[in-house]
């Protein structure tokens, strides 16, 4: 099924849709006639039976990672320096111009922003507050939606717990909300931690990952749950409009969890905590100022309010916009190639520098964007030059929808025509069966993407995209560094970020396998994802990982084995059943 990507694990962007097969929307099967698989171009090309390695640029790489890194000051400067990048914003803006701008320092050269397009509004949280007024006087924790307005000073309402699945249920609700603060979502319980909040991948996790995936018993249904997310969507913007009609003063909505059930005091602020899809959009702006609270405190208000108990809240959600129209910006640098013949060959680096507010992004991704830099920071140093051009790329607009890897891809590479398909503009992009691929000439030179944004722990491995050509190639480049934990080959393809936006166009694009901490469980576009999360001894481990992997990706005698070249059209029919086959099967009209 030529749509079916495995998740592994997590996803940075939660695009949770795309680990499930969507039965194609131009899915014509008796349209295009059948074409011999072989037509298709591939570009394999010849493999050396084994890999070349120069064992004292290893050693070279590691002696630099680990005895004179400076991770943790990339890290100290973007995290606490900087703060929260989300996209748009101010602060995106000046992490921009520090990461170009240092990685001049420390050698690069060419180092620019390419303008991807047209994100949406600015926007920055300023101060949020909240507390119970009566029945009790309780400090409430809270932060501001991403994109919410303010509320110009705080307010003072009675509060209104509203839990509906159906949009019948909004009547009961009519000419009742005016100056309300409404506590818009479900009471959650939040079950015992049944486990740690910490976790490193076992032995036995590794192993398993390097078994083909089993299709998971009981998988969900597929159109029941796009049905049901598809219907929620319209309770949701029925609600909004009604709430907006009736001139409610706030909406408070209850903090998603962390895969463990949530609770302990974590606010997760991301799109899940938007009262619309694509929220930064001016067109579709919510106009209520919102905000996402800890679900204990959530919990305690909507039980009062359930034992019909007033309760008075007060709010203050103090945010700015600083534009309706704001552009995104990746970040890149190089250390240029030097080989007559391949320096006009590309290997890339990188990793998404946005991140979401309510933390100072440090392990998403602040972590892949500072290892990214500290692995060319380390060739640098050591007077690498190499053969092919190393490149690295920060990307924006990653948290909502691989905008920024998607537009350089997009730029630079190749595009996909839009489906021909009539209601096609009414599915997500991502959900899409795309049209025929062009590529550009630069898309023969891009060697391969190396990709980190699973959060701050430890490689333990890569995740092969399928490509099993490139398996063998890989296990090489890992044997010396067995000591260090990264052991592992897995075929399976991981989602979510920005390796995906190359693996999309045939290119070459790797995330590699990292432990997960208490990535999901904690930090993961969490308030709690800030630099005491991060873990220095990982993210050194990490550069001298990814150095070594461009390094050797430069100085290869062949450009890296590549997978078929994607039709998606094609893979459809492929997939479509044969013909004409079942015994006695009368003739369709
Ligand atoms: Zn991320």
């Amino acid at each position: 099924m030529p749509f079916v990507r495995t998740l592994v694990r997590w996803s940075c962007f939660t695009a949770a849709a795309a680990t499930l097969a969507i039965p194609s929307i131009a899915a014509d099967k008796k349209a295009a006639p059948k074409e011999p698989v072989a037509a298709m171009p591939s570009y394999y090309g010849p493999q050396p039976a084994t890999e070349s390695l120069d064992l004292s640029m290893y050693a070279r790489i590691r002696e630099e990672g680990f005895r004179h890194s400076h991770v943790m000051e990339f890290a100290d400067a973007l995290t606490n320096g900087i703060g929260p990048r989300l996209t748009g914003s101010p602060n995106m803006k000046k992490a921009n111009e520090w990461t170009r701008d240092t990685l001049t320092k420390v050698g690069l050269e060419n180092a620019h922003l390419e303008d991807w397009g047209e994100f949406g509004m600015g926007w920055q949280q300023i101060n949020t507050w909240g507390r119970i007024v009566t029945p009790d006087s309780e400090p409430l924790w809270l932060q501001a939606a991403p994109w919410s307005p303010a509320t110009n000073g705080p307010v003072t309402g009675e509060a209104v717990y509203i839990n509906i699945s159906d949009v019948k249920d909004l009547d009961k609700y009519k000419g009742k909300l005016k100056g309300r603060i409404v506590l818009f979502g479900a009471i959650r319980t939040t079950p015992d931690l049944d486990g740690p909040l910490f976790h490193r991948y076992t032995e036995e996790e590794l192993k398993e990952m390097e078994t083909y995936p089993e299709p998971r018993a009981g998988a969900p249904n597929v159109q029941q749950l796009m049905a049901d997310r598809m219907r929620m969507r319209q309770v949701r913007t029925e609600a909004l409009k009604m709430m907006t009609d009736e001139g409610v003063a706030a909406i408070i909505t209850p903090t998603r969890d962390g895969g463990k059930g949530g609770g302990t005091g974590i606010i997760f602020d991301d799109n899940g905590a938007n009262l619309v899809t694509g929220a930064q959009k001016k067109e579709v702006a919510v106009t209520i100022p919102n905000a996402v609270m800890m679900i204990e405190h959530y919990n305690r208000i909507a039980r009062l309010l359930e034992h019909n108990v007033p309760v008075t809240l007060e709010v203050n959600i103090e945010t700015k916009f600083t534009g309706d129209h704001e552009h995104g910006f990746n970040t890149v640098a190089e250390i240029p190639g030097n080989d007559p013949k391949l320096k006009d060959q590309v290997v890339m680096v990188g990793g998404h520098l946005d991140s979401w507010i309510s933390g100072t992004g440090a392990t998403d991704n602040g972590a892949g964007s500072v290892v990214a830099m500290e692995a060319v920071r380390i060739l640098k140093s050591l007077g690498v030059k190499p053969k092919r051009t190393i490149r690295i790329a920060l990307w924006s607009g990653e948290e909502q929808g691989l905008f920024g890897s998607q537009g350089y891809v997009k730029q630079h590479f190749g595009t996909f025509a839009e489906p021909e398909h009539p209601d096609a503009p009414s599915v997500p992009a991502f959900m899409r069966t795309k049209g025929k691929l062009t590529t550009t000439k630069e898309w023969e030179t891009l060697d391969a993407y190396y990709n980190l944004d699973n959060g701050t722990g430890r490689i333990r491995g890569v995740y092969t995209q399928e490509n099993y050509a490139i398996a063998p190639i890989f296990a090489q480049w890992l044997a010396p560094l067995k000591d260090l934990g990264a052991t592992t080959i897995s075929y399976r393809n991981t989602g979510g970020t920005d390796h995906l936006s190359y693996d999309a166009v045939g290119l070459p694009g790797f995330q590699y396998i990292q432990d997960p901490m208490d990535y999901e469980t904690r930090t993961h576009h969490s308030d709690m994802d800030t630099f005491d999360r991060l873990h220095a001894t990982d993210l050194e481990q990490a550069a001298v990982i990814e150095a070594i992997f461009l390094y050797n990706t430069s100085e290869r005698e062949a450009m890296m084995p590549r997978k078929p070249f994607p039709h998606p059209e094609l893979d459809k029919q492929r997939s479509a059943p044969l013909e004409g086959i079942y015994p006695n099967a009368a003739e369709t009209k």
